[in-house]
């Protein structure tokens, strides 16, 4: 890495060189690295789908699966302009690391499509989520690779491409695929597991750090699922106030708090957050530099880089986005000692209770709310205090040690089967 810090990042090199320094710490052998570093199987698909206009638009999309040591590999799919296979790459090697360091008996996969919802009609995303199903069943399946949402999917979505999955097998097969709706073998819990599960962590992380998190100061970036159930059960659950938001179009901000259902209520009909009464007008850079206790990056990857991280001045970084932090700027946070609560760890409720999901499905019954938080408070307090313990044991910072914790597993599972 250069001192200089860079414009533009590629996330899987990042993934690459942080796996890496996994390697280094944990003393493993190159032959490891050369099997980790890269995914064991990539789909790529082209779509055409009819549009509306009657016109057939060719559209391009990927699945990764990045590694099955530990069972079926799992993780969402994107629906994103600006996707790429590398993109797709690393957050199908996030998804191994995240199911395995919460214990999960599962590996790591990650889809994508290159398109941009906002611009498409109902029909027209209907269409192209059966499409991509229709080209790579083959490849997924219960027991092999079950997909989720992710980035500008829906339960809608999922429902599509379950549907689509028990066509073709002539059966229904609602565990394919989580992130569904309740109807169709969804989990109770499962729509706002990623920021509760990311919040557990958090209220593990500021009794560790002796902050009261009912006075604590709230900046989220994004306001997608992850970003408004963030902010609305950290007011819930804690009574944090929530001081700026942000989505793509920009940022709010407002000392004395804002009201997470208002801000929810004026982007449902103003397409943005931004404009509520009552609120400043910040742009999403500004967010991110807030003088506030807890930073909650909810957005997409690399938005902490080199170039802001010197003025980050939150205490805590919970990173409930794939990636947000780059590696460079990771060690100046670590250099400032502000606690980073990293990716797989603090967005892993998502996958969690997708997990809890499949079980439901297998088991054909389904468990109470209760059920499913308590479980998930613990498995996330359990994760959380096994980093804490391997970042004091291994003294690294907290990404390093979430890694040590998760690569061990998938090493030893590799070890146990035969692999090498
Ligand atoms: N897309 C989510 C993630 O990045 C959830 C994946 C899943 O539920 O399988 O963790």
């Amino acid at each position: 890495m250069g001192t200089e810090p860079k414009d533009v990042y590629n996330t899987f090199q990042i993934v690459q060189e942080q796996l890496a320094d996994c390697v280094r710490i944990l003393n493993l052998s190159e032959d490891i690295y050369n099997i980790l570093r890269s995914p064991m199987r990539e789909i790529h698909v082209s779509l055409p789908v009819k549009m509306d206009d009657g016109r057939i638009k060719v559209f391009h999309g990927f699945r990764v699966q990045y590694n099955n040591a530990l069972g079926p590999t799992k993780g969402g799919i994107r629906f994103h302009p600006e996707e790429t296979v590398d993109t797709v790459r690393a957050l199908a090697a996030w998804m191994t690391w995240k199911c395995s360091l919460m214990g999960l008996p599962l590996g790591g996969g990650k889809g994508g499509v290159i398109c941009n919802p906002k611009e498409m009609s109902e029909g027209e995303i209907e269409r192209l989520s059966r499409m991509y199903i229709d080209r790579i069943y083959k490849y997924i399946g219960p027991e092999e690779d079950i997909p989720a949402p992710d980035v500008y999917t829906t339960p809608q979505i999922m429902a599509w491409m379950m549907d689509e999955y028990s066509k073709i097998a002539q059966k229904n097969q609602f565990g394919v695929i989580t992130g569904k709706p309740l109807l169709l073998g969804g989990s109770l819990g499962r729509n706002d597991a990623t920021a509760r599960g990311g919040l557990y962590a958090l209220r593990e992380a500021a009794t560790e750090l002796g902050i009261d998190l009912g006075y604590a100061t709230i900046a989220i970036q994004g306001y997608g699922n992850a970003g408004y159930y963030a902010a609305k059960l950290a007011k819930e659950l804690f009574g944090s106030k929530i001081v700026a938001v942000s989505d793509s179009k920009g940022g709010i901000y407002n000392k004395d708090g804002i009201d997470p259902e208002e801000a929810q209520e004026h982007k449902m009909k103003k397409s943005s957050v931004v404009g509520l009464p009552g609120t400043k007008k910040i742009t999403s850079e500004e967010l991110l530099e807030l003088d506030v206790d807890i930073l909650i990056p909810a957005a997409l990857e690399n938005v902490i880089t080199a170039k802001n991280a010197p003025d980050i001045k939150a205490k805590v970084v919970l990173e409930l986005a794939n990636g947000p932090t780059t590696p460079d700027a990771d060690d100046i946070l670590y250099k400032k000692g502000i606690h980073v609560i990293p990716d797989f760890l603090a967005n892993a409720g998502g996958v969690t209770v997708s997990y809890f999901e499949m079980v439901q499905n297998f088991m054909m019954y389904y468990w109470s709310e209760e059920d499913v938080h308590s479980r998930l408070s613990d498995k996330m307090s359990h994760a959380y205090h096994s980093v804490l313990s391997a970042a004091k044991q291994y003294k690294v910072n907290m990404r390093q040690a979430a890694y040590v914790v998760a690569v061990s597993r998938v090493v030893e599972a590799m070890k146990m089967r035969g692999w090498m």
